[in-house]
């Protein structure tokens, strides 16, 4: 079968989760900044630039189908969501619509730290894992093949300062000669090698909730999208769950024919 053609388009944004400043005590400060995620580049005109697409109109905003996992969930409170600081992409929420989802880990190193690498890899299996009891999720043996690719490498922001993490998209128009052409999303994580465990698994776990559609943070530390690092993170909450049915609820041009 021959391979999708895709055509990249140009929007890019990213989402980080918390700066860390190291400090001389050998502790270390989360703080956040510029953790909001950036503001969805104004669309040019045209919409989808370069190489334009030709003559071809952005395929209206549609909900899809609810997966089943969300739809079959059952929330085990009241305690609400975050739904109002969600910002939808430029083309619309950043919701899924092929399943199960392909996640690629970078793999475990071979050298001088072999074990840290290889638990870095675990921790970050567990948060696919925990993720998955939400929407289907599955590892992808090449970054190719992946929705979602997982490096372990250090965001930086320059000045010797360095984020735990960050989160960015980009946006495709993939074209076969089976299907008609629709605009897909790829998202890449980057996340800090060099944590503890705990903090490996819950920047993993947050980066993962905005890959998956939450592109933007709580206000409440209890949830795991949470805008900073605490000293004990929680696990993906009724509010994240919560949220995000209701991002898979909202219209998008994603996955849709491009007319
Ligand atoms: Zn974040």
């Amino acid at each position: 079968m021959k391979r999708p053609r895709v055509q990249k388009l140009t929007w890019v944004s990213t989402v980080c989760i918390v700066t860390v400043l190291f400090v001389l005590l050998g502790t270390h400060v989360a703080v956040p900044l510029s953790d909001a995620p950036s503001p969805p580049v104004p669309a040019p005109s045209p919409a989808i630039a370069p190489p334009p697409l030709p003559s071809e109109a952005l395929p209206p905003l549609r909900a899809h189908p609810l997966p089943p996992t969300l739809a079959r969930w059952h929330s085990p409170d009241a305690s609400g969501d975050y739904f109002d600081q969600i910002r939808p992409t430029p083309l619309g929420y950043l919701v899924w619509f092929e399943f199960p989802v392909k996640v690629y880990i970078e793999p475990a190193s071979s050298g001088v730290t072999p074990d840290r690498s290889q638990v870095w890899v675990q921790l970050v299996q567990q948060a696919v894992r925990e993720w998955s009891e939400y929407l289907p999720l599955t590892l992808a043996a090449t970054p190719a093949a992946a929705d979602i690719q997982i490096w372990r490498t250090t965001p930086s922001l320059g000045r010797g300062r360095a984020r735990s993490a960050e989160t960015r998209y980009e946006f495709f128009v993939r074209r076969s000669d089976h299907a008609p052409p629709k605009i897909v999303q790829r998202l890449t994580i980057t996340l800090r090698p060099g944590l503890a465990d705990v903090q490996i698994l819950a920047a993993a776990r947050h980066e993962l909730g905005h890959a998956l559609g939450i592109w933007g943070h709580s206000p409440l530390e209890t949830d795991a999208l949470y805008y900073s690092q605490v000293r004990t993170p929680p696990p993906v909450s009724s509010r994240d769950v919560r949220t995000l049915r209701r991002i898979y609820e909202q219209p998008t041009r994603l996955g849709w024919p491009v007319p």
